[in-house]
């Protein structure tokens, strides 16, 4: 008989082998909404009273159950309470405008909302047939905990979330991922980056997002600790590595340079030196923060890459005991691939250049978007949408995102490249390059670029600087100094918004 690959078999282990032990520490900062810190029996016990709640609510298999929260230990009951006898998981972007929000509740059909209780006023105009505030455990039509929930497993091929992309591209599309591709993937991901029961994460991704919720149901199996943080903030996240023992945290490049600005003012050693490791995802790391973060921070760093399609782990670079000798900006050069192929995943790149993968992580379909589900998945290859290289060494190179390539007089220009080129100058903290037109190439290479604290650079600078190290038609002919750029939740540059004020009236041409 075969056990079925579920979110669940995580819980059913925590609860068995780790019981007593203090897994979950929620946000301190929140005391009214806090349910402070749970043991690991503790969660499964409030995760098995919702399940309860929600058989008694009538809420049965398959149905969708939608969630907006700000990071919270509320969220991960939720995540197991959902997921038993079969129900789906629609977790929601917390930024969103209400119109944004309703559209989703709307579109992924959701029996059921839970709101958390700073955000119900503001999502008054949502409607959904059920609608709960997660301030209490203690809510009896939610929280049933004097009974024992119908069915507290699930067939592993049913749908676990239903994870709204946030729609940089188009409208945002329901991507569906089955129980079995999450066990893969957390257990897959927990292998990679050697988690156990000696760990203590952070979590410092959004919970709602992919990356953010794949990672506490291998952490909860495996008996690690988990911390709650709410808002990304380098000089807390450094607080809380050293009042914690923070051992592993995920983040996109932006949490490391927020950090890394932090320790510059930092009194006393860095924290976790040689202790801490973490695993940058969801945009390419600038080779200069890996270096920095090696040597400023003594922090191991790795890299994964994957999308919300994926759940999200499609490759991984972890350093190799054949670099060891390497100097520190080779070494952050070889760490700057998004990496070779997880377990159980296939690469490939095709002839148009754009990166295919296949494997145990990839999703079923985009709910009710059949023609969109038959294009991505489209000769059994699911296509991301990236432009890539696999090198000789099997690491996967991701060059650009297809449609953030710029196009100048007929030649592709990757807005990655360009932008490491501009992050290796020592005043520059972030950068963004996008095409904007130009009468006479089309599309022409444009910067912007916030600048560290304290430092100067005029546009003249940081152009030579480029032509040092990039041919010619690859460097900005403008730069612009800005004091933020758009982002989404997770930290990546939001390039389309960017685009926007230089392309009023006109349509861009994507590769
Ligand atoms: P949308 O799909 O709506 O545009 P999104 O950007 O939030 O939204 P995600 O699934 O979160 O979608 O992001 C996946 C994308 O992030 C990948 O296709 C890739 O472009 C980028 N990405 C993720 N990890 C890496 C990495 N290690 N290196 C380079 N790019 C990465």
């Amino acid at each position: 008989m075969f056990v079925p690959l579920t979110i669940l078999d995580f819980m059913r282990r925590a609860e068995q082998v780790y019981g007593d032990r203090v897994g979950v520490f929620d946000e301190p900062q929140q005391p009214a909404s806090s349910l402070g810190a749970l043991t690991y029996g503790k969660l499964a016990r409030l995760a098995r009273a919702q399940a309860a709640g929600l058989d008694a609510l009538g809420v049965g298999f398959g149905e969708r159950v939608a969630i907006v929260s700000h990071n919270a230990a509320r969220m991960l009951v939720s995540f197991f309470g959902v997921a038993a006898h079969g129900r789906a998981l629609v977790p929601i972007n917390f930024r969103l405008s209400p119109a944004e929000i309703a559209y989703i509740v709307e579109h992924s059909g959701a029996s059921l909302l839970l709101v958390d209780p700073e955000l119900d006023a503001a999502l008054a105009e949502v409607k959904c047939a059920g609608r709960f505030v997660l301030g209490a455990e203690t809510d009896p039509l939610l929280f049933r905990h004097d009974a024992t929930p119908a069915n507290w497993q699930a067939d592993e091929n049913a749908t676990a979330t239903i994870n709204y992309t946030s729609g940089t591209t188009a409208r945002p599309k329901g991507v569906q991922l089955t129980h079995r591709n999450l066990w893969i993937n957390a257990t897959t991901f927990a292998l990679h980056t050697a988690v156990t029961d000696r760990d203590v994460y952070l979590h410092t991704l959004p919970m709602f997002h992919c990356n953010g919720w794949g990672m506490p149901f291998a952490l909860a199996g495996l008996g690690a600790v988990q911390h709650v943080l709410r808002k990304i903030d380098g000089t807390e996240i450094l607080r809380r590595v050293q009042a914690h023992g923070v051992t592993l945290m995920c983040g996109a490049p932006a949490v490391y340079n927020a950090i890394l600005a932090a320790a510059q003012q930092w009194q006393g050693p860095i924290p976790g030196r040689g202790k801490v490791r973490v695993v940058c995802a969801g945009a390419p790391p600038p080779t200069r923060t890996i270096e920095r973060v090696e040597a400023e921070l003594g922090w191991e760093f790795m890299q994964i890459y994957g999308l919300t399609e994926t759940s999200p782990l499609l490759t991984i670079n972890r350093t190799r005991a054949e670099w060891d000798e390497l100097p520190a900006h080779e070494r952050a050069e070889k760490l700057g691939r998004a990496g070779a192929p997880a377990l159980g995943t296939e690469i490939e790149v095709d002839a148009q250049g754009e990166v295919l993968a296949r494997g145990n992580t990839v999703l079923e379909g985009y709910w009710q978007e059949p023609a969109a589900t038959a294009t991505a998945l489209a000769d059994g290859w699911f296509h991301t949408g990236d432009g890539g290289l696999v090198d000789p060494e099997g690491h996967l190179v991701i060059s650009d995102r297809k449609k953030d390539v710029i196009i100048s007089g007929g030649e592709n220009v990757s807005s990655i490249e360009v932008e490491d080129a501009l992050c290796s100058h020592p005043a520059v903290a972030e950068a963004a390059v996008i095409g904007v037109p130009d009468d006479k190439w089309g599309e022409t290479v444009k910067a912007l670029v916030v600048l560290a604290l304290g430092q100067s650079a005029t546009e003249a600078e940081l152009i030579a600087h480029c032509r040092q190290r990039l041919a010619h038609y690859k460097c900005p002919t403008s730069v612009e100094l800005r004091t933020e750029l758009a982002r989404t939740s997770t930290g990546k540059l939001q390039k389309f918004k960017l685009r926007v004020p230089y392309w009023a009236g006109r349509t861009r041409q994507v590769n």
